[in-house]
């Protein structure tokens, strides 16, 4: 039998996020919307003699023994309590890295589906989904894929209904990469305000583009952007351009990645050229319904 597969590991948007109170074991309360989008790393997963995992990833900088595919690998194997199967791990890295998209939480999340699979270990879903929220607050999501809102420190899930089609252009500053816990830890919450996201889990509710687009459009969508647009003088400039486009791009989770939602791919392809003049790197995309499609 062909054991050799492959995975995608999608990238995830924040439609919105509210950052409630900072909590005892350091993390902030949150509730965010998170929407799974077409742009993924693939992983693939090879048999080899021997046994173990072996990890090889297209990017240098990451092929360390704490790339999130190493960590979530060595969690399945401390489960497993077995004798494994040899297998060899290749991570083709496509998500830029510390952007906000959750990249290295969705190859935690495809490891952990692709070995449970490949070493035949049977374990459901809500073990997996445990098992992820020990590597990363976004891997549950990662795991489950879709549209959800998350809440706790993000591993708390409740499924909405899939987010109606839209093309997507992500943002992205060059050079410009933001650790999550800095992010968190450079604002006060009693100076800046939280939006409510009932508006949004609404619309989606209701299958609603206009009402979505609408949400987008109002300008304060992430408890973060008011924290973090002011340090990136190139952030600030490329949102100010698009807005005067007619364009509605706001922060995605920790940033710095912005993202625009269109119903139309020619102002979707217009956009990412703009993007692209102006010396940002553009990523013209989609969402998904469910994980990998
Ligand atoms: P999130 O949105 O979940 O906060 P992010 O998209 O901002 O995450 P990642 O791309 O997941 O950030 O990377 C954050 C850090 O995690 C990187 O600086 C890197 O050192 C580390 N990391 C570990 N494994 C991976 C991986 N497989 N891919 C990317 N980064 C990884």
């Amino acid at each position: 039998m062909e054991r050799n597969f492959s995975l995608k590991a999608p990238a995830k948007i924040n439609l919105g996020l509210t950052v409630l109170a900072r909590r005892t074991d350091g993390y902030h309360e949150i509730e965010s919307v998170m929407q799974q989008i077409s742009l993924a790393d693939t992983l693939f997963f090879e048999a080899v003699s021997g046994s173990r995992w072996h990890f090889f990833c297209t990017d240098q900088q990451l092929s360390g023994a704490d790339n999130l595919v190493n960590r979530a690998a060595a969690l399945l194997e401390q489960q497993a309590g077995k004798a494994l199967a040899g297998v060899r791990i290749t991570l083709y890295k496509n998500i830029p890295v510390a952007a906000g998209l959750a990249g290295g939480s969705a190859d935690a999340a495809a490891t952990l589906r692709g070995l449970n699979q490949f070493w035949n270990l049977g374990l459901d879903k809500t073990t997996l989904l445990k098992m992820g929220a020990l590597l990363g607050s976004d891997v549950p999501f990662c795991l489950q894929g879709g549209t959800a809102l998350a809440r706790g420190r993000g591993e708390q899930l409740e499924k909405l209904p899939p987010l109606p089609f839209f093309w997507l252009v992500l943002v992205l500053p060059t050079n410009l990469q933001m650790s999550t816990s800095a992010a968190y830890s450079s604002f006060d919450l009693n100076q800046i305000g939280t939006p409510s996201l009932h508006p949004l889990l609404e619309a989606i509710r209701k299958g609603s583009k206009r009402k979505i687009l609408g949400w987008l459009g109002r300008g304060f969508t992430n408890t973060l952007e008011t924290a973090l647009l002011p340090g990136s003088t190139q952030l600030q400039n490329i949102k100010r351009k698009l807005e005067n486009l007619g364009l509605q791009p706001v922060l995605s989770g920790s940033g710095p990645t912005l993202f625009i939602l269109t119903e139309k791919y020619s102002l979707a392809r217009v956009t990412a050229r703009v993007i692209e003049q102006e010396g940002c790197r553009a990523y013209l995309c989609w969402t998904t319904a469910d994980r990998g499609s």
